[in-house]
């Protein structure tokens, strides 16, 4: 047997709890993994506290993304021992997930573990810190290099907004940090941020076009503030659009495309191909400072993941939280 949380919906709403699994239990898949660590994300504080229908198939076991090592595979690719990482692809939404010390997938899914992340570390970047990456590439990808302009990135002290200004930084960029944390000012310059402005700034009803502050930015948070992170990007640059901890809302204008050619680059981690993913996270595995992602990281048991799932979905987490499944 093997230890999980279960989420199971009640009369008035939905409970979760620590549950004894036998492997009979899991749902299909040609590969089984022990899975050794989690992690808490903002789209697993919506399925832990039912904030957003995230989860389809009850009851389940949430957690989009989980490390671990292959005990059977009957996977082309993967064979025992191997360590894999497993992020989106609906785990934890319609099938069981990552909150387990067993999982089953299909192999088609699994990233290999690159050398020089250990299974810890992996879930510190978790699917947060593996859409920042997603993110740095988009910006790449059109052109926008260090020597191009500032980077602006929204929520910054949480987990999205947390690696991307480590990665970012690492990479040579000037980095502006954008957060309604003022007391997290010092955290943020040790991750490399190079100045700080209030969301408050980008928060609210802004105008069409506004003066040209950045060549880029990383966006977690959607609504108003994507529109004026949009209004204010410099003549050619580009925006990555991750988010929605605002709202999923964007009161924008096409004024910023059509007189500033500005690009808005849609960043999706969940249907992303392998390739992609692969990419992804062995860049990780070059441009980020391990310490810095150690310095953003708490790690947590099983047992704490229902407490601390509405305090990520309040804005309440600072960078990234691992579960240590074993604890
Ligand atoms: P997180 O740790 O909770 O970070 C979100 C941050 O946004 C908060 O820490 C806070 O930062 C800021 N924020 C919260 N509420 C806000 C509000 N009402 N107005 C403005 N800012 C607000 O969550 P995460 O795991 O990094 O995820 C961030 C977002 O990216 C989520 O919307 C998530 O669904 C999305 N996401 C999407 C993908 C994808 O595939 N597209 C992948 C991963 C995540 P400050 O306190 O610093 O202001």
């Amino acid at each position: 047997t093997f230890r999980a949380l279960q989420l199971s919906k009640t009369d008035d709403g939905q409970a979760a709890n620590i549950v004894e699994l036998t492997e009979n239990d899991l749902m299909d898949g040609d590969v089984t993994v022990e899975v050794t660590h989690s992690t808490i994300n903002y789209k697993d504080g919506l399925a832990l506290t039912g904030a957003a229908p995230v989860v389809r198939t009850w009851p389940i076991i949430p957690g989009i993304d989980f490390v671990g090592t292959v005990t059977k595979s009957e996977h082309g690719s993967w064979k025992e021992g191997d360590k894999v990482i497993l992020n989106g692809w609906g785990v934890g939404e319609t099938h069981f997930g990552g909150y387990s010390q067993c999982a089953r997938v299909k192999g088609d899914w699994l990233v290999a573990l690159p050398d020089g992340i250990s299974p810890e570390r992996a879930m510190a970047i978790g699917t947060a810190g593996y859409t920042s990456m997603l993110c740095v590439r988009g910006l790449e990808r059109q052109g926008i290099m260090p020597d191009s302009g500032d980077i602006v990135v929204t929520g910054a002290a949480g987990g999205v907004g947390s690696v991307a200004i480590a990665l970012l930084a690492k990479l040579g960029y000037r980095v502006i940090a954008s957060t309604g944390r003022a007391s997290e000012a010092n955290y943020l310059k040790g991750l490399g941020a190079a100045e700080i402005i209030d969301r408050d700034e980008l928060s609210g009803e802004g105008r069409p076009l506004g003066k040209e502050r950045w060549a880029g930015a990383v966006d977690a948070v959607g609504s108003k503030t994507l529109a004026n992170v949009i209004a204010q990007t410099k003549y050619g640059g580009a925006v990555t659009a991750c988010g929605l901890a605002q709202g999923p809302d964007l009161p924008s204008s096409v004024m910023p495309f059509i007189l500033r050619g500005v690009q808005l680059i849609g960043i999706d981690s969940v249907m992303a191909p392998i390739e992609k993913r692969q990419d992804a996270w062995n860049r990780l595995a070059t441009d980020l400072d391990m310490a810095k992602l150690d310095a953003m990281t708490e790690t947590v048991g099983l047992s704490d993941v229902a407490e601390i799932a509405p305090k990520i979905l309040a804005g309440q987490v600072r960078g990234r939280v691992v579960v240590d499944v074993n604890a």
